[in-house]
């Protein structure tokens, strides 16, 4: 069913978890049902690790990521229906996905200057409301007065295996099962760990385990959920 032509009100969905959990398929097919705009915020953080990786500066290096922050622009686009990540100006899409800048997004992630620059820009994008975010702090910190958020979880196993045929699909070299486990497991606990904006599930979010869901079944919980809530506001 699309939903697009039952005039939903304009909300702000969140969808947090951990790596693997399947948070963007569900998310560009929940925003692409709702007629909604999807914002992917882990690209933001791979954003400035290509930059810091670029400028070869130590991701624990407070000031340098400062300076680093200040000339940095990082923006969307939409090209042939696939979101696309600017960094100053260049479309960095491809180059943010692999093992080396998922590990140094979650590093330059835990730094609260990184933390408060991406902030803003979040808040920006989904100003208009009508959009699913999806991330690890945005029910708890970047909306927090989100109109419905979800945390989506599964076994560790299963995000392995999910995460590694990604990578495999993309001819990633180097690639193995068990360094994309232990990686994925490192960069989780490091996430849900650090001091600031961690990884965890906002206390009114609606969680949903997808270790024995397909895709579109957690899509159908979530469109329930949503419905429910979208009648509360009296549209529906
Ligand atoms: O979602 P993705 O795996 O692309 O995110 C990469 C990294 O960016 C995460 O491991 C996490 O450290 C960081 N991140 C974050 N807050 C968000 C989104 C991503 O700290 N809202």
């Amino acid at each position: 069913m699309d939903l697009t032509d039952l005039s939903l009100p304009p909300m702000i969905i969140t969808i947090d978890g951990p790596a693997g959990a399947g948070k963007t398929t569900v998310s560009r097919t929940l925003a692409s049902r709702l007629g909604y705009r999807y914002i992917d915020t882990g690209a933001l953080y791979r954003g400035v690790a290509l930059a810091v990786q670029q400028a070869g500066i130590d991701p624990d290096d407070g000031e340098a990521l400062a300076g680093l922050c200040r000339k940095t622009h990082l923006d969307f686009t939409v090209k042939n229906d696939d979101l696309r990540l600017m960094l100053n100006g260049r479309d960095v899409s491809d180059r943010i996905r692999s093992p080396q800048i998922s590990m140094l997004a979650s590093a330059v992630s835990a730094r609260p200057v990184v933390r408060d620059f991406l902030l803003n820009i979040q808040r920006c994008l989904g100003s208009a409301k009508k959009a699913v975010l999806e991330g690890r702090d945005m029910g708890t910190v970047v909306f927090p007065d989100a109109d419905i958020k979800f945390f989506l979880e599964a076994d560790a196993d299963i995000r392995a295996r999910r995460r590694f045929e990604e990578l495999k699909a993309k001819q990633t070299p180097g690639l193995n099962l068990a360094s994309v486990r232990q990686d994925m497991i490192k960069r989780d606990r490091d996430d849900s760990t650090r001091d600031v904006a961690p990884l965890k599930p906002a206390s009114d979010a609606i969680r949903i385990d997808s270790t024995d869901l397909a895709i579109d079944a957690v899509v159908a919980v979530m469109l329930d959920h949503i419905k429910a809530k979208a009648s509360d506001f009296g549209d529906i």
